[in-house]
């Protein structure tokens, strides 16, 4: 029975993919078929969505504009395996400012200020465009931190802390190791002509926190 479905199977697909009116027997099943498996890329089929809803709870949602992002349906559509780590130059305001505004062409996921606040501005099943890669921007989640690259100061204690909290959450949902290969700043996207965090964000420091919260959470 297995194989004989198969044939069909096969015989429907290359029907499918020559077009025309060869295909006539049996495609109405394997489009059903085909259409159950891809159902979340179909933009009336697509995950539903609540305003407001959060990934991650601790988070105050803000909607970025949607310029900036693309509505994807991750992690089905495409894998998420890494979190790009960026800094605003700027303070969270100005962070939340532009990213509402639909010509700014840019948006994270996710905004962490110097007292620890984190606002979600763009879902995660979302593309944001942050990273100034295609391919980064569909696989990642994108962190920016209130301040400036040029002082350290900046980069305080609740803001290591509360970004730490946040990544490992986003680590443990997604199943992405917690090491620098997974766990990136952007300077480190390929083609990228920014240089964020920038040499003052203390990776020790974060990864040892991201560490620590990942072993607070569910394997
Ligand atoms: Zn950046």
């Amino acid at each position: 029975m297995g194989s004989e479905n198969g044939k069909k199977r096969g015989v429907g697909r290359r029907a499918v993919l020559i077009g025309g009116g060869v295909a006539v027997v049996g495609t109405g099943v394997l489009a059903r078929e085909e259409l159950a498996r891809a159902w979340w890329r179909l933009p009336w089929m697509e995950k539903p969505r609540v305003d407001g809803e959060l990934d991650y709870r601790a988070a105050a949602w803000t909607a970025a504009h949607q310029a900036n992002s693309r509505r994807a349906d991750r992690p089905d559509d495409y894998r998420i395996d890494r979190v790009v780590i960026h800094v605003v130059q700027g303070s969270y305001a100005t962070a939340l400012k532009v990213f509402r505004n639909p010509l700014h062409e840019a948006a994270t996921h996710y905004v962490v200020g110097k007292d620890g606040r984190v606002a979600q501005m763009v879902r995660e099943l979302d593309v944001a465009y942050h990273a100034g890669n295609r391919d980064m921007n569909e696989r990642s989640i994108g962190i920016e931190h209130e301040g400036f690259v040029d002082r350290p100061q900046d980069f305080t204690k609740a803001m290591y802390e509360a970004s730490a909290r946040l990544t490992a959450d986003i680590c443990r949902r997604y199943g992405i190791p917690v090491d620098r290969e997974h766990i990136i700043e952007h300077a480190e996207v390929e083609g990228t002509d920014h240089t964020d965090p920038g040499p003052h964000w203390d990776w020790d420091r974060y990864m040892e926190l991201v560490r620590r919260e990942r072993a607070k959470l569910p394997a």
